[in-house]
């Protein structure tokens, strides 16, 4: 399976700064990507084609929505389909991030539909769970991850292909704060995470990749890829800087 090396750039980058760190990535990494690793970029939606255009032209270098709504056209002001993301290039979308569920107020039930309908649609998704942090200092962590996941996978078919959906474990007090959970918990969170989707969709779910998100830097990504059950990274902060992301992804 190879590692998915994900970035999720938020709102930040206008069009040009967008497609100027996108090329300097590519001439970053160039021939230097290693068989066993995909990178994905998830711009702001302005962005997304210019981004898209600059990879394609690089093997293993991917872009995908940071969301989408769970209709193919309509009267959805504000809303973008998935139709749509895949029209500018986007392979992947991406559901249940922590800015969604508690800054947007999204809640599990829509996340859940969200992800079922963007499988469904063509995309690969990426569907983000994590505990805050009071659910961990109430030793909640893994009834949080149980009901993000069951809930977030309820509607997905039994059929789905291994490879178009990955868990991304995200610990919403990592995220942007510059701590980053323990290799143990990472680990333990990881191995819950596993045993779940093995519950859900038996033995398919090994080929599932689940990656780690908060406070990813190049001085800690070497270690945390290597755990076992991690299959990948999602990273903010440090990936909006070329120089800083291609570390991360060579690690
Ligand atoms: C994120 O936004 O998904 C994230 C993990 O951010 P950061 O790497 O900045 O913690």
């Amino acid at each position: 399976m190879k590692k998915l090396m994900a970035a999720n750039w938020k709102m930040f980058k206008t069009w040009d700064e967008a497609r100027s760190t996108a090329e300097e990535l590519v001439d970053l990494i160039g021939a230097k990507l290693p068989e066993d690793r995909e990178i994905l970029i998830f711009p702001p939606f302005t962005s997304l084609k210019g981004v898209g255009d600059v990879f394609s032209k690089a093997e293993g270098f991917f872009v995908g929505g940071q969301d989408f709504y769970i209709e193919e056209e309509g009267a959805f002001t504000g809303e973008i389909s998935p139709k749509m993301l895949k029209d500018v290039g986007s392979v992947y979308g991406l559901t249940g991030h922590s800015e969604r569920r508690h800054v947007l107020g999204e809640d599990d039930t829509y996340i859940g539909n969200k992800t079922s309908y963007g499988l469904s649609a063509g995309l690969k998704v990426v569907l983000c769970i994590g505990e805050k942090l009071e659910e961990r200092k109430g030793g909640k962590i893994e009834e949080v991850l149980e009901r993000q996941l069951r809930v977030g996978l309820k509607d997905v078919s039994l059929d789905v292909d291994p490879k178009n959906l990955s868990i991304a474990y995200e610990p919403v007090w990592a995220i942007g704060t510059g701590e980053v959970a323990g290799p143990e918990e990472i680990i333990k969170a990881h191995a819950f995470t596993r045993k779940i989707l093995l519950s859900i969709f038996g033995e398919k779910a090994n080929e599932m990749r689940i990656l780690y998100g908060g406070s990813v830097k190049p001085g800690n990504c070497g270690e945390i890829i290597a755990l076992d059950n991690v299959d990948g990274v999602l990273v903010g902060g440090a990936s909006l800087h070329s120089e800083s992301f291609s570390q991360i992804i060579l690690a």
